[in-house]
């Protein structure tokens, strides 16, 4: 009750909200800490082509072990480093890191880096893109930035210039998590996006014919074939998923049947292998440094 009366309101402090503000704040803390000290990294995972197998990418997944408490979930704590002003950091931090990765993959492998709304808004961004492109000398079109639908909610008239200029300076776009949005389908309409990735929740247990999930993906396919846009599925584990994705015309695909997100050597032995890591291999166990 305390809570939904707002921020700052004592009157009903209870104590399992007290020590839920201290731990969040204490996430917060550390989190400041571990972006001074630099003391986060990133994994790559393998986006293979659906109908070669072939690793036609990696997505850069930003990665935080605290000290005392172990690996501590992006989908924590990115949003704790949304709300405190930490994401313009941690994003430039991993787009960098990315970038410098891909300088040393093949041509034909790129790098997916996952944008938060609130990098998507900040003016600075295709400064930013194009500036650290510029610094590792990386072609644009080897960079896809992952955008989500929440960066249609704020959207504004920079919203569109920016698209645009993203566009223009050449990097992929792509629209991650598609359908767990606030979604509506406006935006494809403008937006000038090169892909759809089809989120885990559609995926997951996805059978060959006749249940919802597959007449769901079914239909994405169909809208961004007509769009002109590629389609990546995440989240398959097992060969029934992968098939079931396969027979549906996804153009490509990830998960952990193809590997776990990798540490950026072997993530670069990989991407010369240019073969997806086969399932059970000792590779496909998240390593931590
Ligand atoms: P996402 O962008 O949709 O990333 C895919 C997530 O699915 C990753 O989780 C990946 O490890 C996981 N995944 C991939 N294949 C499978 C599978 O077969 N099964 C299962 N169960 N999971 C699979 P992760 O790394 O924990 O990241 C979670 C989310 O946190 C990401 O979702 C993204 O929204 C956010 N995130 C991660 N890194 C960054 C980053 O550098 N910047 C920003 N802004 N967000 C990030
Ligand atoms: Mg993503
Ligand atoms: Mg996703
Ligand atoms: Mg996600």
């Amino acid at each position: 009750a305390a809570k939904a009366a707002g921020r700052g309101c004592h009157a009903f402090f209870e104590p399992s909200m007290h020590s839920e503000a201290t731990d969040r704040q204490r996430l917060e803390n550390d989190l400041r800490g571990a972006v001074e000290r630099n003391d986060l990294h990133v994994v790559f995972q393998p986006i293979v082509r659906a109908a070669s197998e072939n690793v036609c990418g990696f997505e850069a997944l930003v990665r935080w072990d605290h000290p005392a408490r172990g690996a501590i979930s992006p989908e924590k704590f990115i949003s704790v480093a949304e709300e405190c002003g930490l994401i313009g950091k941690i994003g430039e931090f991993v787009l960098d890191r990315s970038v410098e990765q891909a300088k040393l993959w093949p041509e034909n492998v790129r790098v997916a880096v996952n944008l938060s709304p609130i990098q998507f808004n900040d003016p600075r961004i295709v400064d930013i893109v194009a500036n650290t492109l510029e610094r590792h000398k990386l072609r644009a079109d080897r960079l896809e930035l992952e955008i989500t639908e929440g960066v249609f909610l704020a959207e504004s008239e920079e919203t569109d210039d920016t698209f645009a200029r993203l566009k223009e300076l050449g990097v992929r776009l792509a629209l991650d998590d598609f359908g767990t949005g606030y979604s509506s389908l406006g935006y494809l309409k403008t937006a000038p996006f090169d892909k759809i990735k089809i989120d885990q929740s559609f995926v997951k247990g996805l059978r060959e014919t006749g249940d919802r999930n597959h007449a769901i993906v079914r239909a994405i396919v169909t809208l961004a074939e007509s769009l002109g846009m590629d389609t990546t599925a995440e989240g398959i584990e097992t060969h029934d998923t992968l098939e079931a994705i396969r027979a549906l015309g996804v153009s490509q695909v990830q998960g952990f049947i193809f590997g776990k997100p990798l540490p950026a050597e072997e993530a670069e032995r990989v991407a010369h292998r240019q073969i997806a890591v086969p399932e059970g291999h000792a590779a496909n166990r998240e390593k931590r440094h």
